[in-house]
């Protein structure tokens, strides 16, 4: 079965006793037992409930994993991958990664002895020379969260193998319809599903996909414990809004790679990253290792002041947080998303205080040029 026929008919056969085409919200804490010692499958919803398990079992399939679990946001279901691991454990972490992950990395798995290297994952050989004799897993961001550098997934899998560690990809940016890291040797693919898969910027939750039976097992059974798993309503939303996810993105990479393609050309904007122009870093290997570019774009202005401008003067773009939905949003990173990185390492990134961060929408191509033509605008006299 084709990609677009799977998402559009993700949770189509899951309730066999009424043939329901939308699978039931399963509003319910706690499952009655038919006598002791039996079990209807379902205990718990904490444990397993069918609306979740419904959702669970489509993202598995779309990452080609073993196995799938739903936390309530991507931040949650990050922390149920690092509990994985022990005091003393190193891990090698990309340096451009959401400031949510850093902050998470940082500032609470380090106080429990999680020792963790941040480096340029585009640079396998960095990687190379990072790994200890305590080291454990490879976490990748690809393409990275604001600056859209690449990461070779195959080559960091090949790595990883050699050395015993474990390959955790952050898919949020491209999703299973643009990339599927599992089948590029990666073990664990983690989701903010707020973004591309949710899609209408409704729900906070999050994924994890694990590759093997073994790795799905300890991830189940953490789950559990630590307990911050999606809601049944909100499991339903994000079955929803997966159904449309292969054209929402299809419409959304057309709409960015031509807003790039303009932004290019605005005597105002200095640079543009976007993956999808033949010219990016890391074009060549997204071409081999993914179906699309996404359609999230980082830029920066020539002037630090036509910053707080463009944010004040945007109509049809919001200025707001988070990406991926069908609306489209623009961000400034320095003081938003990636606020906690502390300022020296954010500058000598490239997520400077000119950058601005762009999720295209579904919206017509000309209406969001058209805004942005009318933000961006300088002042006669003023250039
Ligand atoms: C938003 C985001 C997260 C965090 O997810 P939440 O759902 O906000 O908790 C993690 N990784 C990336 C790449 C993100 O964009």
């Amino acid at each position: 079965m084709k990609l677009q026929t799977k998402l559009a008919q993700v949770g189509i056969n899951f309730d066999k006793r009424t043939g329901a085409i939308s699978v039931p919200i399963y509003q319910s804490a706690t499952f009655c037992h038919p006598a002791l010692g039996e079990s209807t499958g379902y205990d718990y919803s904490r444990t397993l409930n069918p609306t979740r398990q419904a959702l669970e079992e489509s993202v598995a399939q779309l990452e080609e994993g073993h196995k799938g679990f739903a936390y309530s946001s991507g931040m949650a279901a990050i922390s149920c991958v690092l509990s994985l691991f022990k005091q003393g454990d190193h891990i090698i972490v990309s340096d451009d990664l959401y400031g949510g992950t850093y902050r998470l990395f940082d500032k609470v798995f380090k106080n429990f002895g999680l020792d963790v290297s941040y480096v340029p994952t585009e640079d396998i050989l960095k990687i190379e020379g990072a790994i200890t004799s305590n080291s454990k897993a490879i976490f990748v961001e690809t393409p990275t969260n604001p600056l859209m550098k690449i990461s070779n997934l195959k080559e960091i899998s090949r790595l990883a193998k050699q050395h015993n560690l474990l390959v955790i990809v952050d898919n949020t940016f491209l999703t299973p319809y643009y990339q599927r890291p599992l089948s590029l040797g990666a073990d664990i693919v983690v989701h903010s599903a707020t973004k591309y898969l949710g899609g209408h910027n409704d729900v906070v939750a999050g994924i994890v996909v694990a590759r093997s039976e073994q790795l799905a097992e300890k991830i189940c059974f953490l789950q559990n414990s630590m307990g911050a798993i999606l809601g049944p309503q909100d499991s339903w939303l994000l079955l929803r809004g997966i159904k449309t996810l292969g054209i929402r993105l299809e419409k959304q990479q057309q709409n960015a790679l031509e807003i790039a393609r303009w932004l290019q050309t605005q005597a105002s904007v200095e640079k543009v990253y976007y993956p999808g122009l033949k010219e990016h870093q890391g074009h060549k290997i997204l071409k081999e290792q993914a179906t699309g570019f996404g359609a999230m774009i980082s830029f920066t202005v020539k002037r630090q002041e036509l910053v707080p401008q463009i944010l004040r003067k945007v109509k049809v773009i919001s200025f707001a947080e988070s990406l991926g939905g069908v609306e489209s949003l623009i961000t400034f990173p320095a003081q938003q998303t990636h606020g906690d990185i502390p300022v020296e390492i954010r500058e000598s990134l490239g997520i400077t205080s000119s950058l601005l961060r762009l999720s295209v929408g579904i919206e017509d191509a000309e209406d969001l040029i058209g805004d942005l033509k009318q933000a961006l605008e300088v002042y006669k006299g003023d250039n």
